[in-house]
Protein backbone atom coordinates (compact mmCIF):
# COMPACT_ATOMS: atom_id res chain seq x y z
CA UNK A 1 0.00 0.00 0.00
CA UNK A 2 1.45 3.69 -0.86
CA UNK A 3 2.59 4.92 1.91
CA UNK A 4 1.12 8.45 2.14
CA UNK A 5 -2.19 6.54 3.02
CA UNK A 6 -0.68 4.43 5.70
CA UNK A 7 0.66 8.09 7.47
CA UNK A 8 -2.96 9.15 6.03
CA UNK A 9 -4.81 6.50 7.99
CA UNK A 10 -2.78 6.98 11.10
CA UNK A 11 -3.18 10.51 11.08
CA UNK A 12 -6.88 10.51 10.15
CA UNK A 13 -7.69 8.02 12.95
CA UNK A 14 -5.67 10.02 15.78
CA UNK A 15 -7.56 13.48 14.36
CA UNK A 16 -10.83 11.10 14.78
CA UNK A 17 -10.13 9.76 18.18
CA UNK A 18 -8.82 12.55 19.83
CA UNK A 19 -11.48 14.77 18.59
CA UNK A 20 -13.71 12.54 19.54
CA UNK A 21 -12.23 13.02 23.20
CA UNK A 22 -12.43 16.59 23.69
CA UNK A 23 -15.12 17.88 20.82
CA UNK A 24 -18.74 18.81 23.30
CA UNK A 25 -20.73 16.13 21.13
CA UNK A 26 -23.38 17.78 19.72
CA UNK A 27 -22.55 16.33 15.91
CA UNK A 28 -22.83 13.21 14.29
CA UNK A 29 -19.36 13.71 11.70
CA UNK A 30 -18.67 10.93 9.05
CA UNK A 31 -15.02 9.92 10.01
CA UNK A 32 -12.86 11.65 7.78
CA UNK A 33 -10.08 14.77 8.67
CA UNK A 34 -9.48 16.81 5.46
CA UNK A 35 -6.45 18.34 5.17
CA UNK A 36 -6.06 21.12 1.97
CA UNK A 37 -8.12 21.98 -1.16
CA UNK A 38 -7.85 23.21 -4.33
CA UNK A 39 -10.37 24.38 -7.00
CA UNK A 40 -13.91 21.83 -6.05
CA UNK A 41 -11.16 18.93 -4.30
CA UNK A 42 -10.96 18.32 -0.95
CA UNK A 43 -7.91 16.16 0.22
CA UNK A 44 -7.97 14.18 3.17
CA UNK A 45 -5.22 13.96 4.90
CA UNK A 46 -3.77 10.57 3.23
CA UNK A 47 -4.17 12.71 -0.04
CA UNK A 48 -7.40 11.03 -1.11
CA UNK A 49 -9.51 13.07 -3.52
CA UNK A 50 -13.17 14.47 -2.80
CA UNK A 51 -15.75 16.04 -5.30
CA UNK A 52 -17.42 18.52 -3.19
CA UNK A 53 -21.17 19.02 -4.02
CA UNK A 54 -21.59 20.16 -0.43
CA UNK A 55 -19.40 23.14 -0.04
CA UNK A 56 -19.02 23.43 3.92
CA UNK A 57 -22.99 23.52 3.98
CA UNK A 58 -23.72 26.10 1.00
CA UNK A 59 -20.63 28.28 2.09
CA UNK A 60 -17.61 28.06 -0.11
CA UNK A 61 -19.20 29.69 -3.30
CA UNK A 62 -15.39 30.39 -5.07
CA UNK A 63 -14.53 26.59 -4.13
CA UNK A 64 -10.89 26.44 -2.52
CA UNK A 65 -7.90 28.51 -3.01
CA UNK A 66 -9.27 31.32 -4.98
CA UNK A 67 -6.27 33.68 -5.72
CA UNK A 68 -7.55 36.48 -5.61
CA UNK A 69 -8.97 35.92 -2.07
CA UNK A 70 -5.53 34.73 -0.96
CA UNK A 71 -4.26 37.44 -2.29
CA UNK A 72 -7.05 40.07 -0.09
CA UNK A 73 -6.13 37.59 3.00
CA UNK A 74 -2.54 38.02 2.84
CA UNK A 75 -2.69 41.36 2.05
CA UNK A 76 -4.50 42.24 5.30
CA UNK A 77 -2.36 39.83 7.77
CA UNK A 78 0.63 41.96 6.48
CA UNK A 79 -1.05 45.11 7.30
CA UNK A 80 -0.37 43.43 10.69
CA UNK A 81 -4.37 44.82 11.36
CA UNK A 82 -7.03 42.25 11.55
CA UNK A 83 -9.04 43.70 14.52
CA UNK A 84 -10.17 47.29 16.07
CA UNK A 85 -13.35 46.59 17.56
CA UNK A 86 -16.40 48.81 16.24
CA UNK A 87 -15.54 51.81 18.17
CA UNK A 88 -13.31 52.69 15.01
CA UNK A 89 -13.94 52.70 11.49
CA UNK A 90 -11.86 50.56 8.91
CA UNK A 91 -12.06 50.97 5.32
CA UNK A 92 -12.35 47.17 4.65
CA UNK A 93 -15.81 47.23 6.46
CA UNK A 94 -16.59 50.35 4.68
CA UNK A 95 -15.79 49.03 1.42
CA UNK A 96 -17.72 45.78 1.96
CA UNK A 97 -21.04 47.73 3.17
CA UNK A 98 -20.94 49.78 0.40
CA UNK A 99 -20.50 47.00 -2.16
CA UNK A 100 -23.26 45.43 -0.20
CA UNK A 101 -25.92 48.00 0.03
CA UNK A 102 -25.14 48.57 -4.01
CA UNK A 103 -25.89 45.36 -5.07
CA UNK A 104 -29.43 45.32 -2.93
CA UNK A 105 -30.51 48.19 -3.00
CA UNK A 106 -30.55 48.11 0.83
CA UNK A 107 -29.65 51.26 2.65
CA UNK A 108 -27.46 49.96 5.74
CA UNK A 109 -25.44 46.65 7.11
CA UNK A 110 -24.63 45.55 10.24
CA UNK A 111 -21.72 42.67 10.61
CA UNK A 112 -22.26 39.77 12.50
CA UNK A 113 -19.96 37.13 12.93
CA UNK A 114 -22.29 34.09 11.61
CA UNK A 115 -26.07 33.73 9.66
CA UNK A 116 -27.64 33.51 13.24
CA UNK A 117 -25.97 36.56 14.70
CA UNK A 118 -27.95 37.95 11.37
CA UNK A 119 -31.07 36.71 12.41
CA UNK A 120 -30.50 37.99 15.88
CA UNK A 121 -30.07 41.39 14.84
CA UNK A 122 -32.51 41.07 12.20
CA UNK A 123 -35.55 39.92 14.89
CA UNK A 124 -33.90 43.36 17.28
CA UNK A 125 -35.02 45.32 14.29
CA UNK A 126 -38.79 43.93 14.04
CA UNK A 127 -39.04 44.85 18.10
CA UNK A 128 -37.30 47.75 18.33
CA UNK A 129 -38.88 49.06 14.91
CA UNK A 130 -42.43 48.46 16.77
CA UNK A 131 -41.18 49.72 20.06
CA UNK A 132 -40.66 53.12 18.34
CA UNK A 133 -44.31 53.26 17.69
CA UNK A 134 -45.48 52.26 21.04
CA UNK A 135 -46.08 48.60 20.32
CA UNK A 136 -43.83 46.74 23.17
CA UNK A 137 -42.92 42.89 22.34
CA UNK A 138 -44.20 42.72 18.83
CA UNK A 139 -45.43 39.21 17.57
CA UNK A 140 -43.35 37.71 14.57
CA UNK A 141 -44.58 35.08 12.03
CA UNK A 142 -42.40 32.47 10.64
CA UNK A 143 -42.51 29.54 8.95
CA UNK A 144 -42.69 25.74 9.53
CA UNK A 145 -39.97 23.94 8.30
CA UNK A 146 -37.72 27.33 8.55
CA UNK A 147 -34.21 27.20 9.61
CA UNK A 148 -32.75 30.56 10.54
CA UNK A 149 -30.04 29.34 13.26
CA UNK A 150 -29.66 27.90 17.17
CA UNK A 151 -29.06 30.41 19.51
CA UNK A 152 -31.83 31.35 21.06
CA UNK A 153 -33.60 33.56 19.04
CA UNK A 154 -33.07 32.35 15.78
CA UNK A 155 -34.26 28.88 17.42
CA UNK A 156 -37.23 30.60 18.34
CA UNK A 157 -37.61 31.18 14.51
CA UNK A 158 -37.03 27.94 13.32
CA UNK A 159 -39.76 25.99 12.34
CA UNK A 160 -38.86 22.64 13.46
CA UNK A 161 -40.26 21.30 17.02
CA UNK A 162 -37.20 19.11 17.43
CA UNK A 163 -34.87 21.59 17.50
CA UNK A 164 -36.90 24.29 19.56
CA UNK A 165 -38.61 21.79 22.47
CA UNK A 166 -35.13 20.74 24.41
CA UNK A 167 -34.90 24.33 24.53
CA UNK A 168 -38.05 26.03 25.66
CA UNK A 169 -39.12 28.83 26.57
CA UNK A 170 -37.76 30.50 23.93
CA UNK A 171 -38.63 33.92 22.99
CA UNK A 172 -42.49 35.08 23.42
CA UNK A 173 -44.63 35.73 20.63
CA UNK A 174 -43.49 33.81 17.27
CA UNK A 175 -46.60 32.05 15.09
CA UNK A 176 -45.60 29.39 12.84
CA UNK A 177 -47.65 29.55 9.03
CA UNK A 178 -46.97 26.98 6.16
CA UNK A 179 -44.95 27.74 3.64
CA UNK A 180 -45.97 28.90 0.44
CA UNK A 181 -49.73 28.87 1.54
CA UNK A 182 -50.89 32.69 1.96
CA UNK A 183 -54.52 32.15 3.62
CA UNK A 184 -52.28 30.32 6.72
CA UNK A 185 -50.17 33.83 7.03
CA UNK A 186 -53.18 35.96 6.67
CA UNK A 187 -55.21 34.04 9.44
CA UNK A 188 -52.26 34.64 11.68
CA UNK A 189 -51.91 38.45 11.55
CA UNK A 190 -52.90 40.42 14.57
CA UNK A 191 -52.78 43.87 15.98
CA UNK A 192 -49.63 42.69 17.85
CA UNK A 193 -48.02 40.83 14.65
CA UNK A 194 -44.91 42.85 13.71
CA UNK A 195 -42.79 40.99 11.24
CA UNK A 196 -42.99 37.96 8.99
CA UNK A 197 -39.41 35.92 8.55
CA UNK A 198 -38.85 33.79 6.00
CA UNK A 199 -36.18 32.16 3.51
CA UNK A 200 -36.70 32.81 0.20
CA UNK A 201 -35.69 29.47 -0.69
CA UNK A 202 -36.36 26.80 2.36
CA UNK A 203 -33.02 25.16 2.36
CA UNK A 204 -32.03 22.45 5.50
CA UNK A 205 -35.76 22.26 5.15
CA UNK A 206 -35.87 20.15 1.79
CA UNK A 207 -35.17 22.14 -0.51
CA UNK A 208 -38.10 24.33 -1.30
CA UNK A 209 -38.48 27.51 -3.60
CA UNK A 210 -40.79 30.19 -2.55
CA UNK A 211 -43.46 30.74 -5.08
CA UNK A 212 -43.68 33.94 -6.78
CA UNK A 213 -47.02 34.42 -5.93
CA UNK A 214 -46.13 33.67 -2.14
CA UNK A 215 -43.64 36.14 -2.13
CA UNK A 216 -45.33 38.77 -3.55
CA UNK A 217 -48.39 37.89 -1.69
CA UNK A 218 -46.32 38.27 2.17
CA UNK A 219 -45.02 41.66 0.95
CA UNK A 220 -48.43 42.54 0.17
CA UNK A 221 -49.78 41.84 3.34
CA UNK A 222 -46.72 43.54 5.29
CA UNK A 223 -47.50 47.09 3.05
CA UNK A 224 -51.06 46.49 4.12
CA UNK A 225 -50.05 45.74 8.26
CA UNK A 226 -46.86 48.10 8.60
CA UNK A 227 -45.18 44.76 9.06
CA UNK A 228 -41.63 44.25 8.29
CA UNK A 229 -40.54 41.49 6.02
CA UNK A 230 -37.43 39.93 6.93
CA UNK A 231 -36.06 37.78 3.94
CA UNK A 232 -33.14 35.06 5.23
CA UNK A 233 -30.66 34.50 2.54
CA UNK A 234 -28.06 32.89 4.59
CA UNK A 235 -28.12 29.64 2.11
CA UNK A 236 -29.84 30.57 -0.38
CA UNK A 237 -28.51 34.02 -1.02
CA UNK A 238 -25.18 34.85 -2.88
CA UNK A 239 -25.64 33.86 -6.40
CA UNK A 240 -26.51 30.15 -5.43
CA UNK A 241 -30.64 30.28 -7.42
CA UNK A 242 -28.93 32.22 -10.57
CA UNK A 243 -29.52 35.73 -9.08
CA UNK A 244 -27.20 37.45 -5.92
CA UNK A 245 -29.92 37.13 -3.93
CA UNK A 246 -32.69 34.95 -4.34
CA UNK A 247 -35.35 37.49 -3.92
CA UNK A 248 -33.89 39.62 -6.76
CA UNK A 249 -35.28 37.22 -8.91
CA UNK A 250 -38.89 38.27 -8.55
CA UNK A 251 -40.27 41.94 -8.06
CA UNK A 252 -40.28 41.82 -3.73
CA UNK A 253 -37.88 43.28 -1.65
CA UNK A 254 -37.58 43.27 1.99
CA UNK A 255 -37.52 45.23 4.46
CA UNK A 256 -34.40 43.73 5.83
CA UNK A 257 -32.31 41.19 5.04
CA UNK A 258 -30.02 38.39 6.63
CA UNK A 259 -26.93 37.02 4.44
CA UNK A 260 -23.85 34.85 5.55
CA UNK A 261 -22.30 31.58 4.22
CA UNK A 262 -20.67 32.49 1.02
CA UNK A 263 -19.96 35.98 1.95
CA UNK A 264 -16.96 35.20 3.35
CA UNK A 265 -16.38 31.60 1.40
CA UNK A 266 -15.23 30.25 4.72
CA UNK A 267 -14.43 33.03 6.77
CA UNK A 268 -16.56 33.96 9.68
CA UNK A 269 -18.84 36.82 8.35
CA UNK A 270 -22.73 37.48 8.14
CA UNK A 271 -24.64 40.49 8.02
CA UNK A 272 -28.14 41.80 8.46
CA UNK A 273 -29.05 45.11 5.69
CA UNK A 274 -32.25 46.71 6.44
CA UNK A 275 -33.54 50.06 4.31
CA UNK A 276 -36.45 52.49 4.76
CA UNK A 277 -37.63 53.34 8.20
CA UNK A 278 -36.24 49.59 9.55
CA UNK A 279 -32.76 51.09 8.71
CA UNK A 280 -33.04 53.72 10.99
CA UNK A 281 -35.00 51.93 14.23
CA UNK A 282 -32.42 50.61 15.98
CA UNK A 283 -30.22 53.50 18.30
CA UNK A 284 -26.36 54.03 19.39
CA UNK A 285 -26.00 50.86 21.91
CA UNK A 286 -28.81 48.87 20.83
CA UNK A 287 -26.68 46.00 19.67
CA UNK A 288 -22.96 45.47 19.34
CA UNK A 289 -20.54 43.11 18.50
CA UNK A 290 -16.55 42.98 19.42
CA UNK A 291 -15.20 40.96 16.62
CA UNK A 292 -18.31 42.14 13.75
CA UNK A 293 -17.45 43.69 10.60
CA UNK A 294 -13.15 43.17 11.69
CA UNK A 295 -10.87 44.48 8.46
CA UNK A 296 -9.76 41.11 7.96
CA UNK A 297 -13.29 39.58 7.48
CA UNK A 298 -14.27 42.60 5.41
CA UNK A 299 -11.59 42.71 3.17
CA UNK A 300 -12.12 39.08 2.53
CA UNK A 301 -16.11 39.61 1.90
CA UNK A 302 -15.17 42.64 -0.15
CA UNK A 303 -13.10 40.16 -2.29
CA UNK A 304 -15.23 37.93 -2.47
CA UNK A 305 -18.22 40.58 -3.81
CA UNK A 306 -15.95 42.05 -6.40
CA UNK A 307 -15.73 38.42 -8.01
CA UNK A 308 -18.98 37.81 -7.46
CA UNK A 309 -19.42 40.89 -9.71
CA UNK A 310 -16.63 40.49 -12.39
CA UNK A 311 -16.99 36.93 -12.72
CA UNK A 312 -20.69 36.99 -12.57
CA UNK A 313 -20.74 34.07 -10.19
CA UNK A 314 -25.02 34.20 -10.16
CA UNK A 315 -24.89 33.79 -13.68
CA UNK A 316 -22.41 31.15 -14.05
CA UNK A 317 -24.18 29.60 -11.19
CA UNK A 318 -27.74 29.46 -13.68
CA UNK A 319 -25.96 27.86 -16.49
CA UNK A 320 -24.40 24.76 -14.20
CA UNK A 321 -27.73 24.53 -12.31
CA UNK A 322 -29.15 23.80 -16.16
CA UNK A 323 -26.46 20.74 -16.42
CA UNK A 324 -27.04 19.48 -12.76
CA UNK A 325 -31.36 19.52 -13.40
CA UNK A 326 -30.46 17.63 -15.97
CA UNK A 327 -28.45 15.32 -14.40
CA UNK A 328 -30.31 14.76 -11.36
CA UNK A 329 -33.39 14.26 -14.23
CA UNK A 330 -31.26 11.44 -15.10
CA UNK A 331 -30.76 10.15 -12.06
CA UNK A 332 -34.74 10.30 -11.09
CA UNK A 333 -35.34 8.42 -14.34
CA UNK A 334 -33.13 5.39 -13.87
CA UNK A 335 -33.99 4.81 -10.16
CA UNK A 336 -37.74 5.30 -10.43
CA UNK A 337 -37.98 3.26 -7.20
CA UNK A 338 -35.50 5.04 -4.80
CA UNK A 339 -35.88 8.70 -5.93
CA UNK A 340 -39.27 10.44 -5.68
CA UNK A 341 -38.95 14.18 -6.19
CA UNK A 342 -36.08 16.15 -7.76
CA UNK A 343 -36.63 19.86 -6.31
CA UNK A 344 -34.52 23.66 -6.53
CA UNK A 345 -32.78 25.73 -9.39
CA UNK A 346 -29.29 26.86 -9.77
CA UNK A 347 -27.02 25.19 -7.42
CA UNK A 348 -29.43 24.56 -4.79
CA UNK A 349 -31.15 21.35 -5.58
CA UNK A 350 -32.42 18.53 -3.58
CA UNK A 351 -33.81 14.51 -4.67
CA UNK A 352 -35.93 13.34 -2.16
CA UNK A 353 -35.56 9.57 -1.77
CA UNK A 354 -38.28 7.12 -0.81
CA UNK A 355 -40.11 6.74 2.73
CA UNK A 356 -37.73 3.86 4.03
CA UNK A 357 -34.61 4.69 1.52
CA UNK A 358 -32.04 5.95 4.64
CA UNK A 359 -30.14 8.88 2.68
CA UNK A 360 -27.55 9.02 5.56
CA UNK A 361 -26.08 5.95 4.18
CA UNK A 362 -26.28 7.10 0.53
CA UNK A 363 -24.43 10.28 1.58
CA UNK A 364 -22.01 8.27 3.51
CA UNK A 365 -21.53 5.33 0.59
CA UNK A 366 -20.39 8.43 -1.60
CA UNK A 367 -18.21 10.17 0.93
CA UNK A 368 -16.21 6.39 1.81
CA UNK A 369 -16.71 4.69 -1.42
CA UNK A 370 -16.78 7.11 -3.95
CA UNK A 371 -15.63 9.94 -2.36
CA UNK A 372 -18.11 12.51 -3.60
CA UNK A 373 -19.31 15.00 -0.71
CA UNK A 374 -23.10 15.60 0.13
CA UNK A 375 -25.23 16.67 2.22
CA UNK A 376 -28.89 15.93 3.34
CA UNK A 377 -31.57 17.78 4.16
CA UNK A 378 -34.84 17.84 5.68
CA UNK A 379 -37.62 15.14 3.90
CA UNK A 380 -35.12 12.73 3.23
CA UNK A 381 -33.47 14.92 0.49
CA UNK A 382 -30.12 15.19 -0.39
CA UNK A 383 -28.98 18.49 -1.36
CA UNK A 384 -26.79 19.59 -4.15
CA UNK A 385 -24.80 22.99 -2.96
CA UNK A 386 -21.58 22.53 -4.54
CA UNK A 387 -19.03 25.31 -4.75
CA UNK A 388 -20.71 27.94 -7.92
CA UNK A 389 -17.27 27.91 -9.63
CA UNK A 390 -17.91 23.95 -10.56
CA UNK A 391 -17.88 23.19 -14.68
CA UNK A 392 -19.85 20.59 -16.58
CA UNK A 393 -17.27 18.18 -16.26
CA UNK A 394 -17.51 18.07 -12.31
CA UNK A 395 -21.71 17.65 -13.04
CA UNK A 396 -20.40 14.76 -15.06
CA UNK A 397 -18.39 13.32 -12.55
CA UNK A 398 -21.04 13.61 -9.55
CA UNK A 399 -23.56 12.32 -11.76
CA UNK A 400 -21.43 8.96 -12.66
CA UNK A 401 -20.53 8.61 -8.69
CA UNK A 402 -23.65 8.95 -7.58
CA UNK A 403 -25.29 6.79 -10.00
CA UNK A 404 -22.40 4.28 -9.01
CA UNK A 405 -24.00 4.60 -4.89
CA UNK A 406 -27.51 3.80 -6.02
CA UNK A 407 -26.61 1.22 -8.50
CA UNK A 408 -25.52 -0.64 -4.83
CA UNK A 409 -28.48 0.05 -3.22
CA UNK A 410 -31.51 -0.85 -6.02
N1 LIG B 1 -30.38 30.79 8.26
C1 LIG B 1 -30.33 29.85 7.30
C2 LIG B 1 -31.32 29.89 6.17
C3 LIG B 1 -29.37 28.84 7.35
O1 LIG B 1 -29.35 27.88 6.41
C4 LIG B 1 -28.44 28.84 8.43
C5 LIG B 1 -27.43 27.77 8.53
O2 LIG B 1 -27.48 26.75 7.92
C6 LIG B 1 -28.53 29.84 9.39
C7 LIG B 1 -29.51 30.81 9.28
C8 LIG B 1 -27.56 29.89 10.53
O3 LIG B 1 -26.31 30.31 10.08
P1 LIG B 1 -24.98 29.99 10.90
O4 LIG B 1 -24.82 28.52 10.97
O5 LIG B 1 -23.89 30.70 10.14
O6 LIG B 1 -25.14 30.62 12.24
Amino acid sequence: MDDSIVKGNVVNDRVLNDGDKVFYKTYNRFPVAFDHAEGVYLYDVGDNKYLDFGAGISVCGLGYGNALLNRAMKSQIDKGLLHTSNLFYNEPAVEAAEKLTEMTGMDKVFFTNSGTEAVEGALKIARRYHFNKGKKGCEIIAMQGSFHGRSMGALSVTGKDHYREPFEPLIGGVKFAIYNDLDSVKALINENTGAIIMETFQGEGGIYPATEEFLKGVRKLCDENDLLLILDEIQCGMGRTGYLFAWQEYDVKPDVMTVAKALGNGVPIGAFLACGEAAEAMKPGDHGSTYGGNPFVCAVASAVLDVFKEADIPGHAKKMGEHLWKALEEIKEKYPDLVVDHRGKGLIQGLEFAEGVKVGEIVKKALLEQKLILISAEHNTIRFVPPLVIEREHVNEMQEKLDAVLAGLS
